[in-house]
């Protein structure tokens, strides 16, 4: 069905132009993958050279005249399919991003980044929000120049969120927060109140396990999912991530801090789903400006529904507590229902990054509060840990005492990742949406997850969403699939169902 040997002569003149372009992004790829595992520390500062100077000849190409040319005609051409408006779509945007920006502000925010990151982790180290103040200020008058110089219809913020998630608005998202954070807010409440065994902490988090006995356990339910280890491989590193230098060679890592082993399992599951996203697209579109994901929220939906909806429900968890009972020493007395229960504790907590599936959007919520108001001159960086503190105790109950565990918690800012944190919540609707669906289609969808059948919902998802690649953008996919938009209504019930029903 997909053929990307286009009819089309102008087509077939910008794939081929594009090659060396796809070429320098494979290699800066590999680079940042061996930066993140094996790269030896010392290495750091040529990589940084060859990388800048990679990223250099990597725009040069893009914005050569012949280039935008081509591409600019091809805009012009009527009859083109459905895969070559997307190669197009994805040029345009790549190309108008690189020239709407001007060389200074480009220049101004990488070394802020370098610069504010610097500070940001002495700050959250010492605590002291004060001290990163100054470089979030410059940052955030840095990004409002930057919306200004892309553009936007109605909030300044909708040009940076388009820069993460295609014609994503602050319209899309007040829509979605809106009946999201009071729906969960109660739900989150009734828990607590009623003390469900949800909200009960397990003793398995505490103890300490053997490294290498969750590897191999990681490898196995890998192995379960059938991971095709001749084009994939898992790596160790502190934050894990998941780096496709083709659609042949895609790779994530884990990590493995010692205790809670849950998290190391979760983890790889997660990053593995957004592996089967790349691994699943449609070989045809190898190399091209629409191989891999279509966006940020749909690649996280992938990660999130693997980690979460699968991972998390009772057939997985009944699927792979055999193999939890063999590697993690001692959980081999424990039963399906205790490592049900401990794989989907509730808990209101600080930190985004450790948060459960009932509370993490909640975090989400807060940022995206922020943001809005800051690039709208409602909010000044100096009030933002206490707008942060005060919107923590109102959604989760729990008042940071230090700012560490509060606004200064993670690295996005200072790397100068505004519009991002929303894309993380849509990710977790739509992997609900999915799941609604998915359910539909495939009647043995609960008893294929019990038995480790995971074909016909790979196949779903392939079908579906993977094959495609970006040949979509992500509201355009979603219409195609569920003929709506970021609906908030499938997760809060799934949530309702999950945690209220059982
Ligand atoms: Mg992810």
């Amino acid at each position: 069905m997909l053929d990307m040997k286009s009819k089309n002569p102008v087509i077939n003149q910008i794939l081929d132009a594009y090659k060396p372009i796809w070429s320098i992004k494979h290699a800066t790829a590999l680079m940042e993958w061996d930066f993140e595992t094996y790269m030896p520390r010392k290495g750091t500062e040529e990589r940084g050279v060859a990388d800048s100077q990679l990223h250099l000849l990597y725009k040069e190409r893009l914005l050569s005249k012949d280039f935008v040319d081509l591409v600019e005609s091809a805009k012009k051409q009527e009859g083109l399919d459905n895969l070559e408006r997307g190669v197009i779509r994805m040029l345009d945007r790549k190309i108008t991003k690189e020239t709407k920006i001007p060389k200074e502000l480009t220049e101004a925010e990488s070394l802020e980044r370098i610069e504010g990151n610097m500070v940001w982790r002495q700050a959250r180290a010492k605590s002291d929000f004060k001290l990163y103040e100054p470089h979030l200020e410059k940052m955030v008058e840095i990004k409002k120049q930057i919306a200004d110089k892309i553009g936007y219809e109605k909030h300044p913020y909708d040009a940076l969120l388009d820069t993460f998630e295609e014609d994503l608005t602050v319209a899309d998202l007040d829509r979605v927060f809106d009946v999201l954070t009071p729906r969960i807010q109660r739900i989150l409440k009734k828990l607590v109140d009623s003390g469900s065994p949800f909200c009960n902490e397990s003793s398995l988090g505490r103890q300490e396990y053997d490294i290498q006995q969750v590897d191999a356990l990681n490898r196995e339910i890998l192995t379960l999912m059938q991971f095709d280890m001749e084009r994939f491989r898992m790596d160790i590193s502190t934050h894990p991530f998941t780096q496709s230098m083709s659609l042949n060679d895609v790779r994530i890592t884990t990590r493995y801090e010692g205790t809670d082993f849950k998290r190391s399992i979760s983890s790889t599951i997660h990053e593995g789903g957004h592996a089967l996203y790349d691994l699943q697209c449609d070989q045809s579109l190898s190399a091209t400006p629409v191989e891999g994901g279509s966006s940020l929220a749909i690649h996280e939906s992938q990660s999130r529904f693997w980690e979460n909806i699968v991972g998390r429900s009772r057939p997985f968890v009944q699927l792979v507590s055999p193999l939890i009972r063999k590697h993690v020493s001692f959980a081999d007395q424990a039963s399906d229902d205790e490592l049900y229960l401990y794989f989907n504790t509730v808990k209101p907590d600080y930190i985004r990054v450790d948060a459960d599936e009932v509370t993490y959007n909640l975090h989400i919520a807060i940022r995206y509060e922020i943001e809005k108001k800051i690039i709208e001159d409602k909010l000044a960086v100096s009030e933002i840990p206490e707008f942060w503190n005060d919107r923590m105790e109102q959604l989760l109950g729990v008042r940071p005492a230090r700012d560490s565990q509060g606004a200064l918690q993670d690295t996005h800012w200072s790397s100068g990742l505004f519009g991002y944190f929303p894309t993380y919540t849509l990710g977790n609707l739509v992997s609900a949406m999915i799941a609604s669906k998915m359910r539909q289609d495939l009647t043995d969808y609960q008893e294929n997850i019990r038995k480790g059948d995971f074909k016909p919902i790979r196949e779903w998802l392939r079908l579906k969403i993977h094959q495609y690649g970006s040949v979509y953008a992500p509201k355009t996919l979603l219409q195609n699939i569920f003929n709506e938009g970021y609906n908030p209504d499938y997760f809060i019930k799934y949530i309702e169902d999950k945690y209220l029903m059982s």
